[in-house]
């Protein structure tokens, strides 16, 4: 059995994100999304909020969980018993970080190989930071993440406006 994992911060999920899910999903046996506990980041979302988001757009996929993670990747996949990293190319701007963090996921873990798929191309502009952007701005978003990630998005943003 194929075990894959697909990482990521998901702030929030998009449709280019939800394209990448499906595709994988039906090319390997199970998936399991690994939402990265990075508090660094600044993210918009908790990581709670950010893995029920994911598990609402996914309770379709009966081979796909979401789970949260912190540390390095290799060793939650390890844990979790997956072979296979799961990333997303959209252009060549990804490539270079892609490529070596995949070659240094190699060097620490020669087990775990890492597969990328390309971009379906309705969706090679789209990043959650893209998507962050224009919502903060009251733009529309309904092309870039599912209706029920529309409603999270307005809530939190009016949630963080009504803090200030
Ligand atoms: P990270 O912080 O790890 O880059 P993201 O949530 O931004 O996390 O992205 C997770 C993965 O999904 C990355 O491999 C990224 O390249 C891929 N990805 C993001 N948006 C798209 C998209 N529109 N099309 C294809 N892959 C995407």
């Amino acid at each position: 059995m194929t075990k894959a994992i697909y990482p990521g911060s998901f702030d929030p999920v998009t449709f280019g994100h939800l394209d990448i899910i499906e595709r994988a999903s039906k090319v390997v046996d199970y998936l399991i999304v690994g939402v990265l506990n990075n508090s660094s980041k600044n993210p918009l979302f908790s990581v709670e909020e950010r893995v029920a988001m994911l598990q609402e757009v996914t309770s379709h996929l009966p081979n796909v969980e979401v789970q949260s993670f912190g540390g390095l990747l290799v060793d939650f996949a390890k844990q979790s018993d997956a072979s296979v990293i799961v990333r997303g190319l959209r252009a060549i701007t990804d490539f270079e970080y892609e490529l070596q963090m995949s070659q240094t996921n190699r060097k620490i873990a020669p087990n775990i190989d890492t597969v990328f798929f390309t971009t379906n191309l309705k969706y090679a502009y789209l990043s959650s930071s893209i998507v962050k952007e224009v919502a903060m701005y009251n733009g529309k978003i309904d092309e870039f993440v599912p209706p029920v990630i529309v409603s999270h998005i307005r809530e939190k943003i009016d949630q963080c406006g009504s803090n200030k």
